[in-house]
């Protein structure tokens, strides 16, 4: 039997790291070489231009049609300076990754011949079919328009021979079919939010921006040993795979020496990235064997999200390159550890104060107090629509699988911090001031040492962790829009600081002092959240039971988490930030349904096949050549020496025929099962179907196929198994 497993593995053993030749130029100095960036738009917009669209980007003003024009031609005349020959729409739809079509920059001449053009209009918005995309049935079948419409804050880049133009989503009748669309919302929600806010400490303060610094893990797998695994291909996950004797027990993987063809591959990324503009830092090693993780630096948040779409697909073409070929998958191997996306998420103000951040007068770290307590509340009061936010197929395999953070909100602040909320919740409210002479009245808060708090030990169990001067949101998954988990979190923090900020007025309005109406809110509001904070093991069993007690989300099945979305109270916050309208998350959820049915679908498919195609025909093979050795000892021996000297064999004869007969059973029953859900016509009835009934099905099948490699003989098996997934590069 031609074995297509050993030639993949003979192949990738005979790679070698490709050469990445190393830039001549600094990196500052190809930093953002392949974008529009402000120096460029100096250099190639007439200056009054220039104004009018540094004003659109930095202060929100609507984009004035008449100056579109010229700055598509400047546009063009830099894009064509590096070669590019079309243009495209760069946006996200529901589908988690990016999607463009390109024109090139071409137009009739009226006489015959062709010249080259970009117009201001076609930067602006287009029009692609919005019939092709996920809408969850916004879209009414005789009207398939959809716009797409130029977003001015994220610059335009280009990649290999096209210019491409960050932009929105939209239906014909204005909702939202993308990811950006509502980010960019949420933005504007917490900027006004937050702003007002600031006010009662610095009147001075004009904006307060969202920061976002991810860090993405991602798994590389050789690509010929890829192409011998149809799972992987088809669903990017392994849906069977016996461990491999040695995995990531030793700890020897995490921050160790990075492998030579990995290496080249990560030099080649990352000056790919940086002339993109992505300001990648950070590279190792994860825990698992064949993990790695890149960080940038932390960017304003619509940026940052874009940054990661752009990443992503680059990482998919450079692993290319390099024979390799990335795994975004949340979970592609069983056993051990999946791929997350933790979401660095702070606010800022326009004058630099990390509104995260301790400062080092009193005024300050009450600010800093109300800042992380509205914070907890937004979490507190949304903690099951977070978790819906960072749900999916594909994360299910990694929430709650004792490695990455439960499928459970929680947030962790460390001691530092934990004991200067606690004081200003129970000190008597006169021992937060100090009566001093002529100034009167001061308040008197404790100052946290920044040492201490950057040193606060890290509790990795916690999905939503205060690390020094930012939370962050450890349960986003590796292939995920971060977008989804950041439109819910800022606007629910909106909808916290609107709500706080309008009782400190009310209270203000009666005469309270204002500072004194902060600290009455602050401390009740410190009660109210207090569920949220937990500072103990995450993927203990007591605190499962403990959080349910604590009214906590606990719901782990992904297709009854999107329910949350639907929620009153979700949908209330989600209009009165003007983020989203009922319809829009409605359809948005017939998406997620549908999307979560699908994947289940194709996996179910692909297990059905293998094991038909390729496990049952190779452990029967293996079967008669054990059979067979059995009737030739008996041949010698006679029956019964022959037979007592071939126990073993008859053993495992009688073992895979057992085996098989339960893959077999299993897969009629799964595709029986996928019949009667598929007639379903509710998707989310038909998506819980498919949780409850489909999924575990396949776990049953993927058992016995284990069991099953690791008694056929290894000649024969034509899976490439998992220690040469993970250890050969
Ligand atoms: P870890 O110790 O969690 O691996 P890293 O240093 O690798 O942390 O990555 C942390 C990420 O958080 C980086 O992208 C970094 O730029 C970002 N970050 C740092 N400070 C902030 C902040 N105040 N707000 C948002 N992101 C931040
Ligand atoms: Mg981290």
């Amino acid at each position: 039997m031609a074995n297509l497993r050993f030639g993949a593995v003979e192949e990738a053993f005979k790679k070698r790291p490709l050469e990445v030749a190393a830039p001549t130029e600094r990196p500052g100095e190809f930093y953002g070489k392949y974008v529009f960036n402000r120096t460029k738009m100096y250099k190639y917009l007439p200056v009054d231009i220039y104004n009018k669209l540094v004003d659109v980007m930095d202060n929100g003003i609507r984009l004035d049609r008449s100056i579109a024009d010229a700055v598509a031609e400047g546009m063009k005349r830099w894009a064509e300076e590096h070669g590019a020959t079309h243009y495209t729409h760069w946006f996200q739809p529901l589908t988690e990754g990016t999607a463009e079509k390109h024109d090139a920059f071409i137009e009739h001449d009226g006489k015959g011949g062709m010249l080259e053009e970009f117009s201001g209009k076609l930067l602006v918005q287009q029009e692609p079919d919005a019939s092709s995309f996920p809408n969850g049935g916004i879209r009414n079948t005789f009207e398939a328009r959809g716009y797409s419409a130029w977003d001015p804050t994220s610059p335009v880049f280009i990649i290999d021979d096209t210019l491409c133009i960050p932009t929105i989503f939209i239906s014909y009748t204005g909702e939202a079919l993308d990811y950006k669309a509502p980010l960019l919302k949420s933005l504007r929600a917490v900027n006004t939010a937050a702003t007002r806010v600031c006010h009662y400490f610095n009147p001075e303060v004009k904006q307060v921006h969202t920061n976002l610094g991810w860090e993405q893990e991602y798994f590389l797998v050789d690509e010929d040993l890829y192409f011998a695994r149809p799972d992987l291909m088809l669903t990017g996950r392994t849906l069977m795979g016996h461990d491999s004797a040695k995995n990531q027990q030793m700890d020897d993987h995490y921050f160790g020496t990075i492998p030579e063809r990995v290496q080249a591959f990560m030099k080649d990324l990352e000056i790919q990235a940086l002339e993109l503009g992505i300001p990648c830092k950070t590279r190792h090693n994860e825990v698992a064997p064949g993990q790695f993780e890149l960080a940038p630096i932390f960017e304003e948040c619509n940026l940052a999200v874009d940054h990661n779409m752009l990443l992503m697909s680059l990482m998919k073409k450079v692993a290319h390159k390099h024979s390799f070929r990335v795994l975004l998958h949340e979970k592609p191997f069983g056993g051990i550890n999946g791929s997350g996306k933790h979401n660095n998420w702070s606010l800022s103000t326009d004058n630099g104060i990390l509104l995260h951040k301790s400062g080092k007068t009193p005024e300050d770290n009450l600010r800093f107090v109300v800042f992380i307590v509205e914070t907890l509340m937004a979490v507190y009061k949304h903690n099951g629509l977070l978790k819906a936010s960072v749900m999916s197929a594909t994360n299910d395999h990694r929430l709650g699988a004792n490695e990455a953070p439960p499928a459970i909100i929680s947030s962790f602040l460390g001691k530092q911090l934990t004991d200067l909320i606690n004081h200003i919740e129970k000190a008597d409210k006169d021992d937060l001031f100090t009566f001093s002479g002529k100034k009167g009245m001061r308040l008197d808060i404790p100052e946290i040492p920044e040492l201490l708090i950057d040193n606060t030990d890290r509790n990795r169990t916690s999905p939503f962790a205060f690390t020094g001067n930012r939370f962050e949101f450890r349960a986003v998954g590796s292939e995920a829009n971060c977008a989804s988990a950041m439109i819910v979190l800022n606007t629910a923090v909106a909808e916290a600081l609107t709500n706080f900020a309008a009782r400190v007025d009310a209270l203000v309005a009666k005469g309270e002092e204002q500072t004194s109406a902060i600290i009455d809110i602050i401390r009740e509001d410190i009660k109210t959240c207090k569920p949220i904070r937990f500072d103990g093991n995450g993927y203990s069993d007591a605190w499962k039971e403990e959080a349910a007690k604590r009214g906590l989300d606990c719901e782990s099945s992904c297709p009854v988490c999107f329910d949350r979305y639907l929620d009153k109270d979700s949908i209330t916050m989600f209009e009165d930030m003007n983020v989203m309208k009922r319809n829009e998350l409605e359809a948005r959820n017939e998406v997620k349904w549908e999307t979560y049915t699908k994947k289940i679908q194709i996996e179910a498919r692909v297990m059905g096949d293998l094991a038909m195609n390729h496990i049952i025909p190779v452990a029967t093979h293996y079967q008669s050549q054990l059979a067979k050795n059995v009737q030739n000892m008996v041949n010698i021996f006679g029956d019964v020496e022959g037979k007592q000297l071939s126990e073993r064999n008859i053993k495992i004869i009688r073992e895979i025929a057992e085996r098989t007969n339960i893959i077999e059973t299993g897969v009629e029953e799964l595709i029986n099962a996928r019949k009667v859900a598929n007639k379903i016509e509710d998707q989310r009835e038909r998506a819980i179907t498919y949780h409850d009934t489909i999924a575990p099905k396949m776990e049953k099948i993927r058992y016995q196929i284990d069991k099953l490699e690791l008694i056929v003989s290894d000649e024969l098996w034509t899976l490439p198994k998992y220690r040469e997934l993970l250890f050969i590069r």
